[in-house]
């Protein structure tokens, strides 16, 4: 039976990625040396299509790891020395903080209870230079000074919890000295990041972008780059063959330290040309069009309810229900009719599903998917 993939990673894949596989396979991408000029050319399209996509100017390398895990572990070693600033409402981001902490960082967290997000409001402005000193700002958040990164994390996906394009890069420019890195793992190309402002960005590819697993994009600015040569010049580790400085070295002639994910990074190419020739926003759009079908069938629906109460904080790539059918039975009651849903995350799983809303479905799908929804 056919079956779609609602489950927030691994994912739906992408429609087209089977075709591509198919030409990637007559193009024996799975054989070619990395160090070939056809490698050479995958990387660099992949680059471009990633660049236009997303809206990456040249101060930013596009680079490639593992997953998304490794890429906390990166962007700690390589650009704090000493302290750096999380926001924490679901699993993933206290990832983070803990791989911060494992790396013996001295860690700033600023945390909300699950299923709540993060906005511009919540923050102390300190552009104008007269930001009060200590605790009291109004109940506002001041990042310390001594902060050398903050953390954000663009779509929490164990809570379905967004933190808002246009909140993310308001909170940077009113702390343009310091370096901002923003998790958008299961939301890219969906959140809007102003990279003439955001230092870093990552995502892996078996979310949004409904590719198999195992690789990793790494979208670095140049900042990043001086501040992990700093620290290698202060004699401190920043790892070895995935240090920012090895990787944007082999970069520069589209290449990588060692021998990558190549079959991923010739699919990512594919599917963010395709992506490209849609436009992102008009994927964009589609994407808010059927987060709207979702959240309004939640919200109207006997038996449901969106977990997430504040509108603007509901994720458009993930969205998380309160059932009061044990979600075990849903599940098992749609997985009949060839729909997978996920589960709800760590303690949630026996109370909620999450759905996740990538570009690989189709607003027909959905809508089939919320017709099966219905109470029995
Ligand atoms: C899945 C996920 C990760 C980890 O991705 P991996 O590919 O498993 O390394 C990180 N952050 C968020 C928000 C995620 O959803």
């Amino acid at each position: 039976m056919a079956q779609v993939y609602f489950t927030p990673g691994p994912a739906e894949l992408y429609p087209t990625v089977s075709q591509h596989i198919k030409t990637a396979l007559d193009e024996h991408i799975g054989s070619i040396s990395h160090r070939s000029a056809a490698f050479r050319k995958i990387y660099q399209h992949t680059d471009e299509q990633l660049r236009t996509l997303l809206n990456i100017p040249a101060t930013h390398a596009i680079l490639f790891t593992g997953s998304a895990t490794e890429i906390w572990e990166r962007m700690i070693q390589n650009c704090v020395e000493f302290e750096s600033f999380h926001c924490i409402n679901g699993s993933f981001s206290q990832k983070f903080y803990d791989t911060a902490n494992d790396l013996k960082k001295f860690t700033h967290r600023f945390e909300k209870p699950l299923g709540q997000g993060f906005d511009y409001e919540d923050f102390v402005k300190v552009t104008d230079g007269t930001a009060a000193k200590g605790e009291d700002n109004n109940g506002k958040v001041k990042i310390p000074d001594y902060v050398e990164l903050v953390c954000l994390t663009a779509n929490e996906t164990s809570t379905g919890v967004q933190m808002r394009g246009v909140d993310i890069n308001k909170l940077k420019r009113s702390y343009r000295s310091k370096l901002f890195c923003v998790d958008m793992v299961s939301s890219a190309p969906y959140h809007s990041l102003d990279f003439e402002e955001v230092d870093s960005a990552f995502f892996s590819v078996q979310k949004s972008f409904g590719l198999p697993a195992g690789l990793g994009v790494w979208i670095a600015s140049e900042k990043c780059l001086a501040k992990a040569e700093q620290l290698r010049e202060k004699d401190l580790s920043i790892g070895s063959y995935h240090s920012l400085p090895s990787l944007w070295k082999n970069y520069k002639n589209f290449e990588t330290p060692e021998t990558p994910n190549v079959w991923n990074i010739y699919l990512l190419g594919k599917v963010a040309e395709d992506m490209n020739r849609i436009g992102v926003e008009a994927i964009r759009k589609e994407t808010d069009a059927k987060a709207k079908k979702i959240y309004d069938f939640l919200e109207k629906t006997e038996g449901y309810e969106p977990y997430v109460k504040n509108p603007e904080h509901r994720s458009p790539t993930v969205a998380v229900a309160n059932t009061t059918e044990p979600s075990k039975q849903l599940i098992e009651r749609l997985k009949t009719q060839g729909m997978i849903l996920g589960s709800g995350y760590g303690k949630a799983k026996e109370t909620q599903v999450r759905i996740a809303n990538f570009p690989a479905v189709s607003m027909e799908q959905v809508e089939t998917l919320l017709q099966a929804m219905k109470p029995v």
